[in-house]
């Protein structure tokens, strides 16, 4: 799934998508399509809000998989991080809207990412960039 993602978004974006992956043993049941939409959103939200190389990294714990994706890009205030995935909710209206969006995608994928057991966390400082982690139950 990462690495169909990385190869259309690299393309669309013209944009190094870097992979960090150990050896992933672990067989998770899941619905393979909505998981698929879920990284694309965080891959593609990562293309739209940087300028820079987007890193992806995916590890498994004892009792989760782990798939981050870092980007070097606008960040976010812990203000706004905590309405990121409230529905239409986006930052700052003039910046955002060259980008078009509606506001969506962080609820979809967390609404993914939910029914299926697991969690979305956050890391981000403005300026720098963010990291958003999804983690799923083995
Ligand atoms: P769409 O629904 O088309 O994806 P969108 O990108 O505006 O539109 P969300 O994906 O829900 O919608 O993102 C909500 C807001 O969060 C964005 O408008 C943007 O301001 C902010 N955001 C999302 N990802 C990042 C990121 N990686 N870095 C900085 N800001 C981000």
């Amino acid at each position: 799934i990462i690495r169909s993602i990385i190869r259309s978004l690299s393309v669309a974006y013209d944009r190094e998508i870097i992979l960090y992956t150990d050896q992933v043993n672990t067989e998770i049941s899941a619905d393979k399509q909505k998981i698929y939409q879920a990284i694309y959103i965080l891959v593609d939200n990562a293309c739209k809000y940087s300028d820079s190389d987007i890193h992806l990294q995916v590890k498994e714990g004892p009792t989760e998989l782990t798939i981050s994706v870092k980007d070097f890009g606008e960040g976010l205030s812990k203000e706004d991080q905590q309405h990121i995935f409230d529905r239409f909710y986006r930052v700052d209206k003039a910046r955002s809207r060259k980008s078009g969006g509606t506001g969506l995608g962080l609820a979809i994928c967390h609404s993914i990412i939910q029914a299926h057991g697991g969690t979305i966390t956050i890391e981000s400082e403005l300026n720098e960039g963010s990291t958003f982690t999804i983690h799923l139950p083995k």
